[in-house]
């Protein structure tokens, strides 16, 4: 039976990549080898790298005005490489609170400098995205999450401001269009929508490159991995040539564009269920619904486990709600195809008709 995985992350991928990476996990290019067993600085690697770097840049739609790293430690270390690169101990910069993953930013950003929280969801467990809040003139930077995973919301309108934003993609990096020129930097950690766990990927505007005034750590140091490619150490090779294969299949679907289509037509389709079948509520607000992760309950909830059963027969995995929202979340990245939410859609029309 054909499975249907609504994982948050890790999360699917396309089958086509699986089977490559696969393949040379064996034999790399025809070489003989694993990927697994040549150096990181071998031109077949290197071209890895390389071509990587080039579809970043390509699909996202940056050119020569920004680095790009490819690191390890995932997004969770990001949350202080960005204040420890970037804040002084009189600095200041604003965080927005919008979920769990804010609220881990703003926790390590408050060892290094002055944080501004100019506004959080959290009194009402993040169901909205703050809008109406007032940001300082002077900062150094504003942080922002774009996608919150675990609530099911999503920014749809960044802050307008001159202060450059810097924002945590890790689950809707590359799912739809963006304006790059105003953001500083943006990073993801890449299992969610970019490839497997163990690489991230952090987009750094050259103009906003300021080394960090402190002496600190070469590798938690970006001056470092902008001077080496991103081959300072050994990095995360089978990840970044799984990320690799991922661009590439996404870059012949049509790029982010295209992709942008089809992720808003199955969260309608989705959307548009939840909201019509007397069963099921969504739980965050209308206009601020996440288009990668949906998140919503069953209105009595002394039946979700014979939902969750129902899915399971269906070949739907991974549908279970986070703890801190209850009921279900379907996360629908890239890769996933309408026939899926279509599954899943279909199960939620057979709940209604043996309870409604
Ligand atoms: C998953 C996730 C993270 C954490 O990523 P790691 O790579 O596990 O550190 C951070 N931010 C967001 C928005 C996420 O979805």
């Amino acid at each position: 039976m054909k499975k249907h995985n609504f994982s948050a992350g890790p999360a699917i991928l396309p089958h086509s990549v699986f089977e490559e990476a696969a393949k040379a996990a064996v034999n790399f290019n025809n070489s003989g080898l694993s990927i697994l067993e040549i150096s990181h600085r071998s031109p077949g690697f290197s071209a890895v790298v390389e071509e990587t770097i080039q579809l970043i840049k390509e699909l996202i739609g940056v050119g020569e005005n920004h680095h790009i790293m490819l690191l390890s430690g995932g997004a969770s270390s990001q949350f202080y490489m960005v204040p420890m690169n970037y804040l002084d101990p009189t600095d200041r910069a604003c965080y927005l609170d919008t979920g769990s993953w804010s609220a881990k930013a703003i926790k390590e950003a408050m060892k290094f400098g002055h944080v501004d929280v100019v506004a959080s969801s959290k009194e009402e467990n993040y169901t909205y995205i703050p809008k109406s809040y007032l940001l300082p003139e002077k900062a150094k930077y504003v942080h922002v999450t774009s996608n919150n995973t675990i609530f099911g919301t999503q920014i749809h309108e960044f802050p307008e401001t001159d202060i450059p934003l810097v924002s945590d993609m890790s689950s809707d990096i590359l799912s739809r269009k963006l304006d790059m020129e105003r953001f500083g930097l943006i990073y993801a950690g890449a299992q969610k929508n970019l490839g497997p766990a163990g690489v991230a990927i952090v987009i750094m505007k050259k103009d906003w490159a300021e080394r960090a005034k402190r002496e600190i750590p070469s590798m938690l140091n970006y001056q470092t991995h902008i001077e080496k490619n991103s081959l300072f150490n050994t990095p995360p090779v089978f990840p970044i040539y799984v990320t690799m294969l991922n661009l590439r299949w996404l870059k012949a679907q049509g790029g982010v564009s295209a992709i942008q289509e089809r992720n808003l037509e199955k969260a309608t389709l989705l959307y548009d269920e939840i909201d019509r079948n007397p069963l099921f509520q969504g739980t965050a607000r209308k206009e601020d619904r996440s288009h990668m992760n949906v998140t919503f309950l069953l209105n009595n909830e002394s039946l979700n486990d014979d939902f969750l059963t129902l899915c399971k027969q269906a070949g739907i995995e991974n549908i279970k709600g986070h703890r801190s929202v209850g009921g279900f979340r379907a996360s629908m990245y890239n890769a996933m195809g309408i026939e899926s939410t279509r599954a899943l859609v279909e199960v939620m029309q057979a709940f209604e008709e043996k309870y409604g």
